[in-house]
């Protein structure tokens, strides 16, 4: 039967004692145990239902880690502080020094400054590639690649990552597929598709507000437990926790997801497609011409488009900062990084997002000076957005006159 991610997070129910229909909040970072025998066993991990310690696990954490294990069908999952507080935990429990990864080189810029410079200080060597390019993707295999890891939908070229031939060559090659679906939560399911971990930076569309910073790791319930080890697990000693209060809210929050989805990537369509019209250089995978338009075709739920992330190719680093500024002026959106807010937000990845990569790099992959990228917002009237956004091209002259 067709996986329905949105179905999971409709069917969750949250038990509380005192009738309540959210979960209570549990604000305590330590738990007391009836006897000191259930805390030696708690210690040694082989308690069920038992708190310890809320670096360890939070009950509020675990309703939102549950709703998130339902979502991605994954067997368990854990939440952290922030994206780069799942991201970098997974890589540091699956590789050790001499250990190598292969990565994707369009990749969120902290996730490509923590492969390329710091995990270096561990004799931990990254390879980057093409996350289109299978062939180069094996290639970079050797005896110590630990794992793969690959954005689906990739920051901020939204090139399209083919997920299970990707798994495949994973499997083959007895590595770790590890899948970040930070910009499309429900619309793909990595697991499903065949990543072992799926890691999300709940920052974004998954919390949606803007108001909190937050990550998840979902993948077998073997290595969730292993990060959470109280004598070797990353997490444990990393130490990058989600505060229960925002746990809350955020789990809050992922209910109203399906809709936000399905808003953003009707007007990402919508605005697009008028967009090509007028002959604006633009890339989104819900457009035909996209490259991967068919793959992600394929490999997308239904239900929830294309995601509301697109690009377009000002020019020039000074027309790009004039549009966005002209865009914010007259309240189109703001001028802001991250993603998924009510509000369109819009940044130019080469000096923000992903500053990290060096100008050569930036070239090399294809990012321009030019390039903004939008997270179109949940507007009512996108008709009127669309509209105003043209006025803004025109007058900085992103756009011909004549299509005034
Ligand atoms: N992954 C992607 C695709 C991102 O865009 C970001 C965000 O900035 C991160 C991970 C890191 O997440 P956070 O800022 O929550 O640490």
């Amino acid at each position: 039967m067709t996986f329905k991610p949105a179905n999971e997070i409709q069917d969750l129910n949250y038990s509380d004692n005192h009738k309540g229909v959210n979960p209570a909040i549990t604000d305590s970072s330590t738990f007391t145990f009836d006897t000191a025998q259930d805390m030696l066993d708690t210690f040694e991990g082989k308690s069920d239902g038992l708190y310890l310690y809320s670096r360890h696990t939070n009950p509020s954490g675990q309703f939102l880690a549950d709703a998130l294990a339902a979502m991605e069908g994954s067997e368990a999952a854990h939440v952290a502080g922030s994206g780069m507080g799942a991201i970098t935990p997974v890589i540091l429990q699956l590789c050790n020094a001499g250990d190598e990864i292969v990565a994707s080189r369009t990749i969120y810029g902290g996730t490509h400054a923590f492969l390329e410079n710091f995990l270096p200080k561990f004799n931990i060597k990254t390879t980057f590639v093409s996350p289109i390019d299978l062939d180069s993707i094996e290639r970079s295999i050797n005896s110590n690649t630990k794992a793969i890891y690959i954005e689906i939908l990739s920051n901020p070229l939204l090139e399209v990552a083919n997920i299970p031939e990707i798994s495949k060559i994973a499997k083959k090659h007895n590595v770790k597929l590890i899948v970040d679906n930070t910009f499309t939560p429900l619309v793909f399911s990595p697991i499903k598709l065949g990543a072992d971990i799926v890691v999300y930076s709940l920052t974004k569309y998954i919390n949606g507000a803007s108001d909190a910073v937050g990550g998840a790791i979902c993948g077998t319930s073997d290595f969730i437990n292993s990060l959470k080890d109280v004598n070797d697990g990353a997490s444990m000693l990393l130490g990058p926790v989600l505060d229960p209060l925002r746990a809350a809210s955020i789990t809050k929050n992922i209910r109203t997801l399906h809709i936000r989805m399905r808003q953003h990537a009707t007007n990402a369509m919508y605005v697009t497609r008028k967009f090509q019209d007028l002959g604006i250089k633009i890339s989104y995978p819900g457009l035909e011409n996209h490259p991967q338009h068919q793959l992600m075709t394929e490999m997308k739920n239904d239900g929830f488009g294309y995601s509301g992330m697109f690009t377009i190719d000002a020019g020039t680093l000074e027309r790009a900062n004039k549009l966005m500024e002209a865009m914010q002026r007259d309240n189109i959106g703001l001028l802001a990084v991250s993603l998924g807010f009510y509000k369109t937000l819009f940044s130019a990845p080469g000096t923000s997002t992903s500053s990290e990569i060096t100008d050569e790099e930036q070239d090399e992959i294809g990012i321009s000076k030019g390039l903004i990228r939008f997270s179109i917002g949940l507007d009512f009237d996108i008709e009127r957005t669309f509209q105003k956004i043209k006025s803004c091209m025109i007058e900085v002259g992103v756009l011909e006159n004549n299509f005034a």
